[in-house]
């Protein structure tokens, strides 16, 4: 194994190692593990002769300059953040590999006709503020400030998370690379499915990002006691909150091959055992390639929610919380991608879409974008199993530095 390698990994145990929750990996936005692990990274792009800065939304950026004029940037990014119980690869490793081949070129006294900038995003899962892309979106300049107002589970919010961290939520917007000055985007980032690991292949390049939507839906019927309530008489907001949770599962069902659709967190109140249950709060993440086609079931979705809200004499509340539109990956970048992957000896080019969301939905705003995925055991994430080889680790890492070497070769 290749002493590069092996710092990435030793790193991804160190980043691995750094959690809220005793027991698994969590790092939530703004949290005491969060922090430290920005720390962390400034320490390691510093050691890779970048020169480092962290922005004010918390994302941690490392710059090689390029001397020639005119200069625009090359972003090399993934995110720091993680979901609860997460795996220690998502996010890291496309940010710890941003790194290595930075401190390759710096080593190298290379002179790259762009500037190279490695970005460990500050929140890209979402998981405190449900607000996916935190990160990217303000490197893009699309930073909505309607999020300042929200809430985690605790009713802190993220504009007093964002001023606890010390940063100026006034200087937020300047922080974006304006559109002019972009050459491109360029992810690395676990599969999070079966399709390298079915084709015994390390790494491929992704051809697109499947278009998401979130939506937040508050069920509110009449509490009342368990015991005492006759069935028919009840406003029962979990009830209605399940029935429509069976109805978005058997919509994915029936639209398989172009659809995924998930409730994937639920929250009951009062949460009693003897008390009927007279509020629901609960999410839908809803995903598709064909943009027309997810805005079709979402409307459905939503008039279904709206018929069993007036069958069960409840009230109910739908917001749509984030809407994203399916982006292809860019023609060019992708090609000096396919000569990286060819150079790094993999023996078969293969292109698939990615069903995750990825930074690059934020940054296909301003910039023309690319990824490379690489293998997780048997498509595993979001779960303490997740897992990639030193192999296919090192197999990433060969293939990045030959894709940045085609790509200034192209623009020499
Ligand atoms: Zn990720």
């Amino acid at each position: 194994m290749h002493p590069r390698t092996q710092r990435i990994l030793q790193r991804l145990e160190k980043l691995g190692s750094i959690s809220d929750a005793p027991n698994c990996l969590s790092r939530f936005y703004g949290t005491t593990a969060h922090i430290q692990s920005r720390k962390v990274l400034i320490e390691w792009m510093e050691s890779a002769g970048m020169t480092v800065h962290c922005d004010n939304i918390g994302n941690v950026r490392g710059i090689l300059k390029s001397k020639a004029p005119n200069a625009k940037h090359l972003v090399v990014a993934s995110h720091y953040d993680s979901v609860f119980d997460a795996g220690k690869y998502d996010g890291p490793l496309g940010v710890l590999l941003g790194i290595e081949i930075a401190q390759q070129v710096s080593e190298s006294g290379q002179d790259l006709p762009f500037h190279l900038q490695v970005v460990a995003f500050a929140d890209e899962e979402g998981g405190r503020f449900n607000t996916a892309y935190l990160g990217s979106g303000v490197l893009a300049g699309y930073f909505d400030k309607t999020w300042l107002s929200r809430k985690d589970d605790a009713g802190e919010t993220l504009d007093s998370v964002i001023q606890k961290m010390g940063h100026h939520i006034d200087l937020v917007n300047d922080e974006a690379i304006p559109k002019e000055d972009w050459l491109g985007y360029y992810e690395v980032h676990i599969e999070q499915g079966p399709v390298l690991c079915d084709k015994d292949l390390p790494v491929c390049l992704v051809s697109g990002i499947a278009g998401q939507t979130r939506v937040d839906i508050h069920w509110k019927g009449m509490a009342g006691h368990a015991g005492t309530s006759p069935m028919d008489l009840r406003q029962d907001a979990l009830c209605a909150a399940a029935e429509l949770t069976l109805i978005i599962e058997a919509l994915g069902k029936k639209h398989k091959e172009k659809l995924v659709a998930t409730v994937g967190k639920m929250i009951v109140g009062p949460n009693s055992s003897n008390v009927i249950p007279g509020t629901v709060y609960h999410t839908l993440d809803i995903r598709s390639m064909q943009d027309h086609f997810l805005a079709e079931m979402v409307a459905y979705l939503e008039q279904q929610a709206l018929t069993i809200a007036k069958k069960r004499g409840l009230h109910c509340e739908w917001k749509v919380m984030q809407s994203n539109p399916s982006v292809d990956c860019d023609p060019q970048l992708s090609a000096a991608l396919e000569k990286g992957i060819k150079k790094s000896g993999v023996r078969e080019l293969l292109s698939i879409p990615s069903g995750a969301g990825h930074d690059g939905v934020m940054i296909s705003k301003v910039a023309p974008i690319s990824m490379l995925f690489v293998r997780c055991t048997d498509g595993i994430s979001h779960n303490p199993a997740e897992y990639c080889s030193p192999e296919d680790i090192e197999a990433a890492l060969f293939a990045s530095d030959a894709f940045l070497e085609a790509l200034a070769d192209s623009i020499k």
